[in-house]
């Protein structure tokens, strides 16, 4: 096993995922507990527990492909019309799982969702 966390056991195939885009360095998959529909991880497929720990090119990449499934997301069968993004870096700011990922966040009127 990875020492990091289940997002390395995703990456290499061993643990299921709902994948929904992969390149070389960034894997995006569907959240297994969406806070709202559609709702997105973008992880680095280097492990890096925190923000620290992670390369600023490929925080980088993280960010244009998150960009990207936004737009996807507001044109697919999701249809939101706004997007947050979110990144817990360390336990106090409410990080669970380390391995970096930023949550791509659908919107729509009324979904209830506060952040
Ligand atoms: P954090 O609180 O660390 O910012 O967010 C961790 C996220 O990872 C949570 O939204 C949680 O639902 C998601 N997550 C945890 N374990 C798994 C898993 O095994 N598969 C998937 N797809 N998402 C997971």
């Amino acid at each position: 096993m990875d020492p990091y966390s289940i997002f390395a056991d995703i990456i290499a195939g061993r643990a299921p995922a709902s994948r929904v885009y992969e390149d070389d360095d960034v894997l995006a998959f569907m959240d297994i507990r969406p806070l709202t529909p559609g709702h997105l991880l973008v992880v680095p497929k280097i492990p890096a527990r925190d923000l620290g720990e992670l390369d600023p090119e490929i925080g980088g990449k993280l960010f244009k492909v998150g960009q990207r499934l936004a737009a996807a997301l507001r044109a697919s069968e999701v249809a939101c019309d706004g997007v947050n993004f979110f990144l817990a870096d360390g336990v106090t700011a409410g990080q669970e799982v380390f391995h970096v990922h930023l949550h791509v966040i659908p919107r729509t009127p009324g979904d209830g969702f506060g952040l």
